[in-house]
């Protein structure tokens, strides 16, 4: 059935992309997404929204009529589109604004002490925001919230997976800054949700935010069948604005990269572990990088300390001089130009597979080893180049939280670790996928696997959550929880 768009189109202020009557603007927001593999889909309509309105009314004309809806901005997921759905791009709706002086934003801190009432500077950041459109507005006032670790990464999809990054241990998981959101529901209802207004269903947003991550992975922790990954995330609506709790950080922080040879590689990884460890010190974070490329690997690792440059270079030395690299491009740097730094790492528009890695109790020598025992006998060059393993810190300010705080289920982990695999030869998807599920699987036995009543617990409270506030499961287009579920 062929839908018409003219009632929409007549109150939008944004616009709609049909593939019918603008071929060539079609494919361009089908060829925006990151991974190349959800290019074949045919989406019955993009709509690009300009104000809270359209979203609105574009809820509300999908349901009337029907319609599947999925939601993005960056496209960075595999859920940014799918067949026959109307899309609400935001990617329009991405001012971000900065309150430096009034500090007028009251709240109470879930992190530090649930009774007091602290005051902060924000930002209001608009659903279509990027990293890096909100570093570059934050970070030249000296101000910084915790975001992803890519400069292109949407901050909403983002904070809606819990969100881990740089500055996660000096400052806790993304979705723990949030302040307040401004949500869409199914019926075309505009909510704010903070301690202030609706509180239950931002302390609930926060926490199925963070649920998220913890759900995805419970079919790994049960190794059974596809069809809990589709239960397992809930929106509970279109999210058009975030405010977020900033923090101060100097102008200039110390970070860059050092390098190392194959051959030390996993003695200066083991080294690198301990030295984090030993510090035990949340503003230092790293960031260990397996990089493949022609002719071989190289072995990475991204340094941050989040302090003064006069400080980190005491720090550094010290870590230098234990696992001496070939190479030290650590300098000071402004934070948000050390953000965007390893953007050349995830190429957009390549064909990617990436499993969900292994969130790590302990990151042992046994690890490290496995690892780089992957790493000799990955595929060859020419067909994952551009491929990476990823070793994040994670510990710090995340580890302090409790179950009441935060359910994020990983927030004990020690590093976040992982495979992006970029398959340059579509013939050898399988085998790249092979080498990448096989690593994962290996160090599985160190990751932390949510489940039990915990699992169970979160699950009852996104079920509940989707009956109230979205019956009907209009959003479903992700890994969802269906409200009607016995
Ligand atoms: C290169 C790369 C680097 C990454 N790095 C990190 C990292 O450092 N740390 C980390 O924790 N994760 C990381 N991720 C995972 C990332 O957080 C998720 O893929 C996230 O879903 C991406 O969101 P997006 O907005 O960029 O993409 P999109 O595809 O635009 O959105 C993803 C999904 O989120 C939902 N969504 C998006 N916006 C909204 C909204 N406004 N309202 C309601 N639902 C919405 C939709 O279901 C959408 O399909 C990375 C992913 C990639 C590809």
């Amino acid at each position: 059935m062929v839908t018409d768009f003219s009632p929409l189109k007549a109150i939008l202020s944004g616009s709609i992309i049909l593939q019918t009557e603008n071929a060539e603007k079609y494919q361009e927001k089908i060829d925006g997404s990151w991974n190349a593999t959800i290019r074949t889909c045919k989406p019955c309509a993009f709509v690009k929204v300009a104000s809270v309105s359209d979203v609105v009314s574009t809820v509300k004309f999908c349901v009337k009529n029907e319609l599947e809806i999925c939601v993005c901005a960056a496209m960075n997921s595999e859920f940014a589109y799918v067949d026959g759905a109307v899309v609400i791009d935001l990617s329009d709706i991405n001012s971000v604004s900065v309150d430096v002086q009034s500090k007028g934003f009251r709240y109470v801190d879930r992190l530090d002490c649930p009774c007091k009432i602290y005051q902060s500077q924000v930002a209001v950041v608009g659903a279509g925001a990027k990293v890096g459109d909100v570093d570059a507005k934050t970070v030249p006032h000296g101000l910084v919230t915790p975001l992803g670790s890519y400069s292109g990464l949407g901050v909403a999809g983002f904070t809606l997976l819990g969100g881990t990054g740089f500055l996660t241990r000096a400052f806790g998981c993304t979705a723990d800054n949030v302040l307040e959101f401004e949500i869409v529901t199914a019926t075309g209802e505009v909510l704010k949700a903070s301690e202030r207004e609706n509180d239950q269903l931002f302390w609930e947003s926060i926490l199925v935010s963070i649920g998220m991550m913890y759900l995805t992975m419970i079919p790994r922790a049960r190794m059974d069948s596809e069809s809990i990954v589709h239960e397992a995330e809930g929106r509970m609506g279109v999210v058009t604005s975030i405010t977020f709790k900033l923090h101060e950080i100097p102008g200039h922080i110390l970070g860059g990269e050092l390098y190392y040879s194959i051959s030390e590689g996993a003695s200066a990884y083991k080294a690198i572990r301990d030295f984090v460890r030993q510090k035990a010190d949340k503003r230092i974070s790293v960031y260990m990088m397996l990089h493949f490329n022609d002719p071989g690997p190289q072995v990475i690792c991204r340094f941050l300390f989040l302090g003064s440059p006069r400080d980190g270079e005491a720090i550094l030395s010290e870590l230098t001089e234990k696992t001496k690299p070939l190479e030290n491009e650590v300098k000071p740097i402004p934070f948000d130009q050390f953000q965007k730094k390893a953007d050349w790492m995830v190429p957009r528009g390549r064909t990617y597979y990436t499993p969900l890695g292994n969130f790590l109790k302990e990151l042992t020598d046994d690890g490290i080893d496995i690892i780089f025992d992957a790493v000799s006998k990955a595929p060859k060059p020419s067909v994952m180049s551009d491929s990476n393993i990823y070793i994040t810190s994670l510990g710090g300010k995340l580890q302090e939280t409790t179950d009441e705080e935060n359910p994020f289920p990983f927030k004990k982990a020690e590093f976040w670790v992982g495979c992006v695999v970029a398959v340059q030869d579509r013939n050898a998807y399988e085998e790249l996928k092979s080498w990448a599920d096989t690593t994962d699987q290996k160090l599985s036995k160190y990751g932390i696997l949510p489940q039990g009543p915990e699992a169970e617990k979160v699950h009852n409270r996104l079920k509940n959550l989707k009956q109230r506030y979205d019956p009907e499961n209009v959003f479903h287009q992700n890994v969802n929880v269906n409200p009607k579920e016995e």
